[in-house]
């Protein structure tokens, strides 16, 4: 048991990685550590083909089971989508908003993400409301200005009490998926950036129930310093989600 102000969540987005036997062969391994997982929160974000299957096998168990991302309407002509209740309905209980890829692959606009963060939060899933910078947003010492910006256009519509159900995850755009990982100075500033905006928007005990996670190139070997830095609360894991050897040392960052 640790000692953390909030309870560490280890959270994993497979992206479009694994197919269906993997995935669920996956979430078996996980499910069989993890115990009753009292102390701390463990969630695998799914391709939503996925989703129906995986959120099956981790029925009864503490494991989180969510999407990638999420559009903010409830039906219509919104073709390629799916609503909020969608992803409830094939049994996921959270789901990511604002992951870089949607942002910058598929030009994902700031004015959507308070309506999602809405949308999502409305019908009870959990988000994980992903920020970061690019390289060149880092270089130009444009960092705190972007983060603000993005937890401005995401937290337009939450309410106060709200706050004990959202995540935000800090994803520097240059660490995702490329080897290069912040240092712990860096993960450090970004995440008291994030809480003193959310404390300045949401008021310090509301703001206080967010857990704030890295993400960016989180490795076994890496995750423990991480995870020693007070202001990180959790990691949100791309490529070292899909594997159980990988995976697991992370989920037990503590433990070696
Ligand atoms: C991610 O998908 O959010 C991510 C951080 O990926 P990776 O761990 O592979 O950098």
């Amino acid at each position: 048991m640790t000692n953390r102000a909030r309870k560490p969540y280890i959270a994993g987005n497979w992206k479009m990685n694994l197919d269906r036997a993997h995935s669920l062969d996956l979430v078996k391994t996980v499910k069989g550590r993890l115990g009753d997982g009292g102390d701390r929160e463990v969630g695998f974000f799914v391709p939503s083909i996925y989703l129906a299957d995986v959120s099956a096998v981790a029925q009864g168990s503490p494991l989180g089971v969510g999407g990638q991302n999420v559009w903010y309407e409830d039906s219509g002509a919104c073709t390629g989508e799916l609503a909020p209740r969608m992803l409830r309905e094939v049994g996921a209980d959270r789901v990511l908003i604002g992951h870089s890829e949607r942002r910058h692959l598929f030009r994902e606009l700031d004015e959507w993400m308070a309506k999602k963060m809405r949308a999502a939060l409305d019908v009870d899933l959990l988000p994980i409301y992903c920020v970061g910078e690019t390289l060149d947003e880092r270089k130009g010492n444009k960092t705190d200005r972007v983060l603000k910006k993005q937890l401005e256009s995401g937290f337009e519509r939450v309410k106060v009490e709200d706050a004990h159900r959202i995540t935000v995850a800090y994803e520097p755009v240059w660490a995702i998926g490329t080897g290069e990982t912040a240092t712990t100075d860096q993960a450090d500033q970004a995440h008291r950036t994030i809480r003193k905006w959310l404390a300045g928007k949401l008021g310090d005990e509301a703001a206080n129930l967010i857990r704030i996670l890295y993400g960016g190139s989180v490795k076994p070997d890496n995750a423990k310093e991480l995870m020693a830095v007070e202001s990180v609360d959790g990691l949100l894991v791309g490529g070292a989600s899909l594997k159980a050897e990988t995976f697991l040392p992370i989920i037990e960052y503590d433990k070696n």
